[in-house]
């Protein structure tokens, strides 16, 4: 390992002292994988004492690491598999790049290129500051997406996110042959909850409605909150009598429900009108959407408090 002591002068004194002295860490290897050349910045970067790492290989290092739990963040659960994965993307092609992260927080990009002779250069960038903005930047697109996608007042999807969501669904039930059901719900006489105890007693009912839909319906089925107290329903890979069975369930059930915070037995309902997807039938959701609409006028029209299925053009009620 040869030093400069003198200003460098040539191009390869300049290398030379440049590979040396770079806060880049810079480790090379022969064709056995032995350590020939690690530069200050290497033993900075790791922790590593020069003296103590005399005929080190590059199993040697990696050992190193995982016993003293010190450099690389090694995820593997034992030496063994550590090392094997090493050895299996090590050399694996002439150049390779990729980031890693250390114990203490910091990451690095890692450039390894090897050459003909067996020799192998491993090159070490600090880029902890630019993974902490990227992550930072990743947090702010999942808030934004989060803000995008829900709807503050219920934490419920939006109108945007459960049409998207809505045509989604409707392709893969397509592709795959599977039935699928849309519903949309709607309280009934909700104006005359604000009209009588005041427009925060009304958003008290649509947050109660909205957790009551969500604890009452599967996991597999979505719910968005599309319109004021309007709400729309997921049922993939339903068939209609199902989903009816489910909205009867959970309209019988919010009948007996009381809203004690709102006034002593006050109590509210819904009507809603539900719609299946055939699978042959090549149909969009503004035509289905349109159809569960007609099947919840109806309900409306009907006396409210009820839902009703939208099937071959007739409407069949349900209790
Ligand atoms: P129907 O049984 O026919 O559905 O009657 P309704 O009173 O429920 O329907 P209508 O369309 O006449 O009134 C809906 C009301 O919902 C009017 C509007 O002020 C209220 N509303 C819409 N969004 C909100 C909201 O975010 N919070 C509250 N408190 N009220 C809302
Ligand atoms: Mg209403
Ligand atoms: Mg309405």
């Amino acid at each position: 390992m040869a030093l400069i002591k003198s200003q460098p002068a040539t191009l390869l004194e300049v290398m030379e002292h440049h590979i040396q002295f770079t806060e880049n860490g810079i480790a090379v290897f022969d064709a056995e994988d032995r350590f020939i050349f690690h530069n200050q910045a290497f033993d900075c970067i790791f922790g590593l004492d020069a003296s103590a790492m005399e005929g080190w290989t590059q199993d040697d290092w990696l050992t190193w690491m995982y016993v003293h739990r010190g450099g690389v963040n090694i995820e593997w659960d034992s030496l063994e598999s550590w090392l094997a994965y090493v050895h299996s993307v090590s050399r694996s092609k002439p150049f390779r790049r990729f980031e890693t992260d250390l114990m203490d927080g910091r990451w690095l990009l890692v450039s390894e290129q090897t050459y003909p002779s067996g020799h192998l250069v491993l090159h070490f960038a600090d880029i902890t500051l630019q993974k902490k903005t990227e992550m930072e930047l990743k947090e702010a697109i999942a808030k934004i997406e989060h803000i995008a996608q829900t709807d503050e007042l219920t934490n419920l999807p939006n109108r945007r996110h459960i049409l998207s969501r809505f045509h989604e669904e409707l392709l893969r039930a397509a592709r795959y042959k599977h039935e699928f059901c849309f519903g949309i719900l709607d309280i009934d006489h909700f104006k005359l909850v604000n009209d009588k105890y005041g427009h925060p007693a009304g958003d008290e009912v649509l947050r109660h409605f909205s957790k009551f839909l969500r604890d009452h319906l599967r996991s597999q089925d979505i719910v968005g909150r599309v319109g004021g107290e309007e709400f729309a329903i997921l049922f993939p890979e339903t068939k209609l009598d199902d989903a009816l069975l489910v909205l009867s369930r959970i309209n019988e059930t919010l009948r007996k429900e009381r809203l004690g915070q709102i006034a002593p037995d006050f109590s509210y309902s819904f009507s809603g009108g539900l719609v299946s997807s055939e699978p042959d039938l090549m149909e969009d959701c503004t035509l289905l959407m349109a159809k569960a609409d007609k099947a919840l006028y109806q309900a409306k029209n009907g006396g409210r408090n009820r839902v009703l299925r939208y099937q071959d053009d007739s409407l069949i009620s349900i209790p």
